[in-house]
């Protein structure tokens, strides 16, 4: 066999690609799994469709302005680039083939098929829409460093438009913001968007005062953070009020336009429409189209929400060399959080790296959730029992988030961009130019003609 110029692959005698592990992916298990196979001098093709690790947890702060885009997407090749036998490509996988072990990614606008002893999937969620796929083309989502950009690119536009618009409405609707879902993400962008308007964007615009920015966030549950429960959601949907968040719970979103949303409440049925200019959706998650490509190829099922329906072991259908890890999957209720998705990218690279008896059943260690509200404000549970709130929790949110994020530099610069934000009042990272419009002129005034002299 030959090995390839791209590295870690070798070239049979039929002229096919063949390596040791194929990994796809480059989030949160896919990045676990790559590291443990380099303690072993294991050789893999990692795949991903991005460049970059994301570290999406931080992708609100992105959105509103705290940190850049590169402080928590660092590329996954740097990270990786220290290890001689990892090969890093940029390609979406579109086809397995599980019977001869081997998968299909695009690249470089070629189809290439690449050989793999094992396969490790961990291709994450996308946002789900429940049916009405059409609430995308009018919201905004943030789930990659383009969403969050998008976003970010949007809360200034409206607060631009609004500094200078003549017309009230427009400006009442440019100062308006929906959120949709009151899970992790939506509770994060509810509170900091409030949050943004006080302590930045009033300061910086004299002419908008904080009161006059309104943040709506609708949800069908009965309580903010439903993953939670309890006291923990009773002091969110608190903290969140106290901010100035108006929190609609027990509440359906029915219909969406560029301009705003109607909703039913669940118990009367009543419908009332909230204009606004910008509805940001994160009411669900369903799995990345890659988990439909699996399971068809292995014959495993899935959930509603298109995750894998894995084997205890994290392998897929009846193929004991294919697993799948983190948000495409489902097994025993895990949460779709990143410690899920680094402790299965483990223990598969362990297992075929023979660190772990094949068939050992995957045990997720819980070391606790924990979610943030806005400054100085957080909630976090460790085991069943042990629950804090308030600024600990939110120190703590801090600690944990600085420990995961990839790099020193990234770290060091993090920690100083929240100096700057929170204890200050910076936000380094709004860049907007205006879109060049066509403005239309206004018509010629006329000069009054002078009144004919009626004679009587
Ligand atoms: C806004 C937000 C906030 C969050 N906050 C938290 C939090 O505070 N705490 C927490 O624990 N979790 C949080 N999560 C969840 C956490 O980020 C996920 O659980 C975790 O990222 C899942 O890791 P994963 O490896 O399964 O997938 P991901 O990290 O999503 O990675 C998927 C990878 O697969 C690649 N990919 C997809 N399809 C293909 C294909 N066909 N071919 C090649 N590559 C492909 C993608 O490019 C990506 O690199 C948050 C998520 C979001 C969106």
């Amino acid at each position: 066999m030959d090995r390839t110029a791209a590295g870690r692959a070798d070239v049979d005698a039929t002229g096919h690609e063949k390596t040791q592990v194929v990994i796809v992916g480059s989030g949160f298990g896919a990045l676990a799994a790559a590291k443990t196979l380099t303690k072993s001098k294991t050789p893999f093709v990692l795949i991903s469709e991005t460049t970059e690790h994301l570290f999406q947890p931080l992708l609100y702060q992105v959105a509103t302005g705290v940190l850049s885009a590169g402080e928590i997407a660092p590329p996954i090749r740097n990270i990786l680039q220290k290890f001689p036998d990892a090969d890093v490509r940029l390609g979406r996988v579109v086809e397995v083939n599980a019977e001869d072990n081997t998968i299909v990614y695009e690249a470089s606008g070629q189809r290439h098929t690449l050989g793999y002893r094992s396969l490790i999937a961990a291709t994450g969620a996308t946002q789900a829409y429940f049916g009405r796929d059409e609430f995308a083309e009018v919201t905004y989502k943030l789930k990659t460093v383009e969403d969050a950009e998008l976003l970010r690119k949007q809360i200034l536009r409206c607060f631009e438009e609004a500094h200078t618009t003549t017309d009230a409405l427009t400006r009442k609707n440019l100062l308006s913001f929906v959120v949709v879902g009151a899970g992790a993400t939506g509770v994060e962008l509810a509170g900091q968007i409030k949050e943004l308007a006080r302590r930045y964007f009033a300061m910086a615009i004299n002419n908008i005062s904080a009161e006059e920015v309104t943040v709506t966030m609708v949800e069908g549950a009965g309580v903010a953070l439903p993953a939670f429960g309890g006291k923990l959601s009773e002091y969110t949907q608190k903290s969140l009020e106290k901010s100035g968040v108006e929190v609609v719970l027990n509440t359906m979103v029915t219909a969406i336009d560029e301009h705003g949303v109607t909703v039913s409440s669940i118990p009367t049925k009543e419908e009332k429409r909230i204009d606004a200019e910008t509805v940001i959706w994160s009411a669900g998650v369903r799995a990345n189209d890659f988990a439909a490509v699996l399971g068809a190829a292995t014959g495993c099922e899935s959930d509603r929400a298109g995750r894998l329906l894995i084997n205890p072991d994290l392998t897929v259908g009846g193929f004991a060399n294919v697993y799948a890890v983190g948000d495409m999957t489902s097994l025993n209720g895990l949460p779709g959080q990143s410690p899920v998705a680094m402790q299965g990218g483990r223990h598969a690279a362990k297992i075929v790296n023979g660190k772990r008896k094949a068939g050992t059943p995957f045990k997720y260690m819980d070391k606790g959730s924990m979610s943030i509200i806005s400054r100085f404000s957080a909630v976090v549970r460790v085991g069943k029992k042990i629950e804090f709130k308030g600024t600990i929790a939110w120190f703590m949110w801090l600690a944990v988030h600085v420990m995961y994020m990839v790099g020193f530099r990234n770290r060091y610069v993090a920690v100083m961009s929240w100096f700057g934000s929170f204890i200050g009042h910076r936000r380094p990272h709004f860049h907007y130019t205006q879109e060049p419009v066509k403005i239309e002129a206004a018509p010629p005034v006329l000069e009054k003609e002078p009144e004919l002299a009626h004679s009587a």
